[in-house]
């Protein structure tokens, strides 16, 4: 048995082999880029005025009430108007080009216009006043962005703003999902009285497209031939398998012995943590193939793939993991020598994270997790946790 921190270690020494793709920007959100983008121009490409109202050159201007005359307006989109008489302004919309010997931008607000002429309203117009000067932001070639970035919807105004329409982004692993067990019959079949649908698989498969994560799903039934065999032809045609279920003391429990007969080293088999204990990781020799079986039970399955699996594979991607924290509102005892990941409904006050507990049925009471945010991972060393006392927190909503 390993504790939840070597286990989180041991996963995270194995690297999965990552290829990239491109694909359209409007569906890389969420995905994680493989390529460095660069600035193809200045950001902004012009100084650009920041707000509507006139331009002038800030010295001539020489108090509250002095009167501008307008010679002409300067529109976005149009290439820059040359101011002739110092003296005067022209008239200048947010987004256009900062008409040449123009130095600020004074604001209507701070203006009113009158027939053909301005007059200023305030005390001071300095130099540079509401222009968003060019370069400013990014010069011309410089790095935008770096591979191993997560694509949000600011980084996709970023590649449409560079004229890139697609970008390169990593692959996920090709992964096999598994469940296995007899009992098991499909979501749309009706379950004799012994028996149950299947809701692993669907729930991984669920939890992994949420990052865009991709899978095949298959189904073992109890039956060690059967199992080895299939088995075998998925470690050839997959580089991840993600087992749910057979990892256990049960009779019917062969994922591990069958693993370790084809060949899959064993890097743990049980964790200290509840749930998921029986939790089994291993890889080929080569560390091609990397296996996790994980225990049956659906809040088992669920945490770990939210705790071990997710942050794994960002890591494979160059993406460290930050972990959160959350603040205890109820005091709880727990006393096995175990990790305990509590279940908790989160909440915000005042800036803070606020964890209640809502624990229901056990690693076997998965309706629960419809009142559930997230996990609170409780240390094995303790036993008492006490109302205001902050831990890390693994949640699975966004
Ligand atoms: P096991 O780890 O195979 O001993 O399974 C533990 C418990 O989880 C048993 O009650 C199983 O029926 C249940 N279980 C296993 N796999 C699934 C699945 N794919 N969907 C729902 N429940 C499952
Ligand atoms: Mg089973």
């Amino acid at each position: 048995m390993v504790s939840v921190q070597e286990a989180f270690r041991i996963i995270e020494s194995v690297d999965a082999r990552i290829e990239n793709e491109e694909v359209d920007i409007l569906t890389s959100r969420g995905r994680v880029l493989a390529e460095s983008i660069m600035a193809d121009r200045d950001f902004p490409p012009f100084n650009r005025v920041a707000m509507d109202g006139i331009a002038v050159q800030a010295s001539h201007f020489k108090g509250s009430g002095q009167l501008f005359s307008i010679e002409a307006v300067q529109a976005a989109g149009v290439a820059p108007l040359v101011l002739k008489d110092p003296n005067n302004g022209i008239e200048v919309m947010t987004g256009s080009v900062l008409p040449e010997n123009t130095t600020a931008v004074v604001r209507y607000e701070d203006i009113e216009m009158k027939e053909g002429w301005a007059k200023i309203l305030i005390n001071s117009v300095e130099a540079g006043k509401n222009i968003h000067f060019q370069g400013i932001d990014a010069k011309h070639g410089s790095e935008l962005l770096k591979s191993g970035q997560k694509i949000s919807a600011a980084e996709v105004a970023l590649f449409a703003s560079v004229g890139k329409k697609s970008v390169r982004v990593f692959n996920f692993p090709i992964t096999a999902v598994i469940s296995s067990g007899d009992e098991l019959v499909e979501i749309d079949e009706i379950p004799e009285a012994h028996q149950i649908r299947k809701s692993n698989i669907y729930s991984l498969q669920a939890a992994m497209l949420e990052i865009g994560w991709k899978s095949d799903s298959f189904h073992f039934l109890d039956d060690k031939e059967m199992v080895k065999k299939s088995l075998q032809k998925l470690l050839k045609s997959h580089d991840i398998l993600i087992l749910s279920g057979g990892v256990s003391k049960g009779k019917f429990d062969f994922i591990p012995e069958a693993l370790e007969e084809l060949g899959i080293r064993k890097l743990f088999h049980q964790v200290s943590q509840r749930p998921g204990k029986p939790f089994w990781f291993g890889t080929s020799e080569d560390k091609s193939k990397i296996v996790f079986a994980l225990p049956g039970n659906p809040v088992s399955t669920f945490l770990c793939f939210y705790k071990y699996i997710k942050p794994w594979v960002m890591n494979c991607f160059g993406i460290k993991h930050k972990p959160l924290t959350a603040q205890l509102t109820a005091d709880v005892n727990f006393s096995p020598t175990l990790t305990y990941f509590l279940q908790v409904r989160t909440e915000i006050q005042n800036g803070i994270l606020l964890a209640y507990p809502n624990t229901g049925g056990g690693s076997g009471d998965f309706a629960n997790l419809k009142g559930v945010d997230g996990f609170l991972e409780l240390p094995l060393e303790k036993s008492e946790f006490k109302t205001g006392e902050v831990y890390p927190y693994i949640p699975f909503r966004q």
